[in-house]
């Protein structure tokens, strides 16, 4: 018979897509002694900006300068919603440490308080997010100046042009020009992924041989804006560098997802978390688990397609942040959606005909894109009755009801903001 190692914690984090990553920040700043599991999450498609609340009504697609105005309304149209569960101080106080964080991990990000930035998407429209990572932050200034630009994107790259990004900011931005050549380091290969262009720009030869490529056609351009390929450990260095030898403000575009922002953020949050003691089993889920009669869980851990148990985790309380259905958080069935772990009763649709609108672009958005869990006031979820299933189970993030974090464009504050409380209740239960 197989010895079965047992684990021993205060706090279990499941998952660690935003929400689990924010909240092993936040129990570690609190010295909790914390293991966080979770397989691969959202945060490699993310962007990089930390939206915090942009659109509000999303059926009318009104979209706010001053996010916390936009909150403000939100939680009186909408008191469900996980946000009008927190006081904006503690919103606020949630972005604040978290940023903090994101400077101690060497990845710095740049906004202002009370308002929201403007900032290039991939294809070239404007949206409005709350924090803008540092090698982006030059974009942003472009953008509100419109100062003359040069925009580069490289043959062999798809899904990221120069010319549609210039096409589509040239009504507002008149000097705004593209460009296309060629990436001058990676081989032979036709096919070019921005992953593969950033670890290339680590080595300092490539970067002296993109600036000679670049150079003869910056003529009066005041910035630059490149796709988001400029490293992915030392992305300051590599910036600093292509700045130094071209004379002028760099900026980066996200390109579509999985991105290399994103893969910094990954690695940058675990690097960080490293640090301060949280333990990572990475790339493992929690199979199944049980409530002992001592109130702590038992958790029994392995790989999703072997459902074996490898090791087991008993733990003092669990913060579930195990996202909607890309994270597996949730699983939509037939006809119900389940929450498979602790099987929490789901808040979704009566019928499963009213999942979707019938248009896919229905600017209401899906009702399915609502369904999650129910919550109190501590974070925990609640039974049909509205009262917490168990005292020291939480949840945060995007598995949450009341909220389109996609459409209301909240979806980095959301988990920020949710991990926060979450532990902040945790702690009241030690
Ligand atoms: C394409 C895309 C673009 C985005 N762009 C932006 C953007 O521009 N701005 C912004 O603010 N945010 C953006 N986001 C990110 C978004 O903020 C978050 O990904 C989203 O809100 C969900 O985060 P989450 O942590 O709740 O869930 P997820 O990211 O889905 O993570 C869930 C985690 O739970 C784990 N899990 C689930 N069940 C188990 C189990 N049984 N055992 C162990 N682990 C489990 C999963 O493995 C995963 O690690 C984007 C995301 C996507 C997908």
């Amino acid at each position: 018979m197989t010895n079965i190692k047992t684990n021993h914690c205060k706090l279990t984090i499941i998952g660690t897509g935003m929400a689990g990553m924010a909240a092993a920040c936040f129990a570690s700043q609190n010295k909790i002694d914390t293991i966080q599991i979770g397989v691969n999450s959202g945060i490699i498609y993310s962007s990089g900006f930390f939206d915090l609340m942009g659109i509000h009504p999303i059926d009318t697609q009104l979209s706010w300068n001053n996010p916390w105005q936009a909150i403000d309304q939100l939680v009186t149209d909408n008191p469900k919603h996980p946000y009008a569960r927190l006081r904006k101080t503690e919103i606020e106080t949630a972005m604040t440490q978290f940023l903090d964080f994101m400077k101690a991990a060497e990845r710095p990000y740049m906004f202002n308080k009370n308002q929201n930035t403007e900032v290039i998407t991939p294809v070239g429209t404007v949206k409005r997010t709350y924090a803008v990572p540092r090698s982006m932050w030059a974009g942003a200034v472009a953008l509100k100046e419109r100062h003359s630009c040069l925009i580069v994107d490289f043959v062999g790259l798809k899904a990221f042009s120069a010319k549609q990004i210039a096409d589509m900011l040239m009504p507002r931005w008149p000097k705004i020009r593209p460009l296309r050549i060629s990436f001058p380091s990676v081989g032979a290969s036709s096919d070019l992924y921005p992953e593969q262009m950033a670890r290339s720009l680590e080595v300092e030869e490539n970067r002296i041989k993109l600036a000679d490529a670049i150079r003869p056609h910056l003529a009066d351009a005041k910035s630059l804006g490149l796709p988001a390929i400029l490293g992915i450990y030392k992305p300051r260095q590599v910036r600093n560098h292509l700045e130094e030898l071209l004379g002028i403000d760099i900026f980066e575009i996200p390109t579509i997802p999985p991105s290399v922002p994103g893969i910094r953020l990954k690695e940058a949050l675990e690097g960080f978390l490293a640090g301060k003691g949280v333990r990572l089993i990475p790339q493992k889920r929690v199979l199944f688990a049980e409530r002992q009669n001592n109130g702590k869980f038992a958790l029994s851990i392995g790989d999703q397609g072997s459902n074996k148990t490898e090791q087991k985790i008993e733990t003092d309380g669990v913060i579930l942040a195990g996202g909607r259905f890309l994270g597996m958080g949730l699983y939509a069935g037939r006809k119900k959606i389940r929450e498979p772990l602790f099987n929490l009763p789901v808040f979704q649709p009566e019928d499963r005909a009213l999942w979707h609108q019938t248009d896919f672009f229905d600017p209401k958005g899906h009702q399915i894109s609502q369904a999650g869990l129910e919550i109190d006031d501590s974070f925990r979820p609640t039974d049909l009755a509205g009262q917490p299933v168990y005292e020291n189970l939480f949840a945060a993030g995007s598995i949450l009801a009341h909220q389109d974090w996609m459409r209301q464009k909240c979806g980095a504050g959301l988990c920020i903001a949710t991990a926060y409380k979450a532990v902040e209740a945790f702690k009241k239960t030690l």
